[in-house]
């Protein structure tokens, strides 16, 4: 029986790891076609500030697939990062991202946004970003000073030298860098001195449990303090519940991201309420 039912087992295993592999490889013909056939948009949702007042807003990629319905950029980025589309799927993003802040920067209340977008490591590291993302903002007329470029830790662990190249030529622009999911990677600290840093956004797997888990309540306690002595804006991700918001309120940090304040959502009905 036990032999029977391992049998089983074994074949149920094999048959759903196919049928993944096919779904994978469906996914991934489909994602080839998903922007000429504008299956992909932007989202954006609100950064907001202590008195409740909007600083920003971070763009999110969104894939409606005809089919499926809305994929998971946790699904479709990684894919996309595998086989390269990433690369003019990210060009798209900032693009649009930045014809948004030049449409912004002749209406006075919105030309004070910032937009965040976020850059795969594999974007990041092209020989022709820099010169592409100049050519970008060139083009729209966007005001570079309003752009945010949202990293992880692991591309600022990769090939130092050069990304910290890149960061300053955008620098210099003014274009400014976060540090997305800050705390969830494997780095050094070393890199927080070193490179041109604007922002350092806490994980929402910290923000989740904050009041209840003495741990995630201690590292983000040390995660403002050390951002504030860095002279870095600290941004939470993920802020749900008043709770969360005044904890953090208390403890120093004044930005903030997550349905508490809105989810993503298409920009012509972001600022409905205004
Ligand atoms: P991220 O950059 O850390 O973005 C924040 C994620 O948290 C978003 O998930 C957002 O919808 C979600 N979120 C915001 N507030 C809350 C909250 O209060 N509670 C919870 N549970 N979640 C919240 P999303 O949109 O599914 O994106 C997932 C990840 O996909 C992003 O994480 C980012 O790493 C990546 N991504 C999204 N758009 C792009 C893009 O244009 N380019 C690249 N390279 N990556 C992108
Ligand atoms: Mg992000
Ligand atoms: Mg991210
Ligand atoms: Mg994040």
């Amino acid at each position: 029986q036990a032999k029977a039912a391992g049998g089983n087992t074994l074949r149920f295993f094999n048959r759903s790891m196919q049928t993944r592999l096919i779904e994978r490889a469906n996914l991934e013909a489909d994602l080839h076609h998903a922007l000429a056939r504008h299956e992909l948009a932007l989202h954006y949702q609100t950064q907001v500030n202590h008195q409740g007042i909007t600083t920003g807003v971070e763009a999110l990629l969104r894939w409606c697939h005809p089919q499926r319905g809305w994929v998971p950029p946790s699904t479709f980025i990684p894919l996309a990062e595998e086989n390269g589309l990433i690369i003019p799927i990210g060009y798209w993003v900032l693009h649009s991202a930045c014809e948004q802040l030049a449409k912004w920067a002749n209406q006075a209340p919105y030309a004070a946004l910032t937009i965040s977008v976020n850059v795969s490591s594999v974007q990041f590291q092209q020989p022709e970003f820099v010169r592409n993302l100049e050519g970008l903002l060139a083009q729209t007329q966007a005001p570079p000073g309003r752009l945010v470029l949202e990293v992880t830790e692991s591309l600022l662990m990769r090939d130092p030298t050069r990304v910290r190249n890149t960061m300053l030529k955008l620098r210099a622009q003014g274009v400014r860098f976060a540090i997305d999911d800050f705390g969830t990677g494997y780095s050094s600290l070393s890199y927080l001195k070193r490179l041109p840093l604007d922002e350092l956004k806490i994980d929402q797997s910290f923000i989740r449990e904050l009041l209840t888990d003495k741990a995630d309540a201690a590292i983000v306690d040390t995660t403002i303090l050390l951002a504030v002595s860095l002279g870095l804006t600290v941004v939470a991700e993920g802020v749900e519940k008043q709770e969360q918001l005044d904890w953090l309120k208390g403890h120093g940090c004044y930005r903030y991201q997550g349905y508490l304040f809105g989810r993503p959502t298409p920009i012509d009905r972001l600022f409905e309420s205004y």
